[in-house]
């Protein structure tokens, strides 16, 4: 638990979340404010800063974030397909310092722009 983390409380439970998946190192929640019909974060309950940091450190970790991602897929119904986005670093415009994957869709996400 890093001092000071939104997301460690979260997973703590100190601050309140709406879970939507969990596994034994992976908490899900829905965004505060969803940019989709679906939008949920995927975290891994230890604080790694960014996927950079977790793949450096334990790339299976990394992969049982990725996993419990598709499986908040399938339980989401998002047959359409989806999108997931992992920012990383201050040009990608990462406002949580603690590894978190959004999970998006229920509607046509069109492309990505710059
Ligand atoms: P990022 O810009 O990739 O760092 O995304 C951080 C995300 O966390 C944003 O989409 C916020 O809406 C979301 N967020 C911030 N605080 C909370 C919260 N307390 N519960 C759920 N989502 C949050
Ligand atoms: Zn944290």
């Amino acid at each position: 638990m890093a001092d000071g983390c939104l997301f460690c409380a979260i997973v703590a439970g100190d601050v309140p979340s709406t879970m939507v998946h969990e596994t034994a190192r992976t908490y899900a929640f829905r965004d505060l404010q969803p940019w989709a019909p679906t939008h949920v974060l995927v975290v891994p309950k230890d604080h790694f800063t960014d996927l950079a940091a977790l793949a450096a450190a334990d790339p299976a970790y990394l992969g049982e974030v990725f996993a419990a991602a598709a499986e908040v897929a399938e339980l989401e119904s998002l047959s359409g397909g989806h999108r997931i986005i992992a920012n990383t670093g201050p040009d990608s415009g990462q406002t949580v310092f603690h590894l978190h994957v959004h999970v998006l869709g229920g509607k046509n996400l069109g492309a990505l722009a710059g």
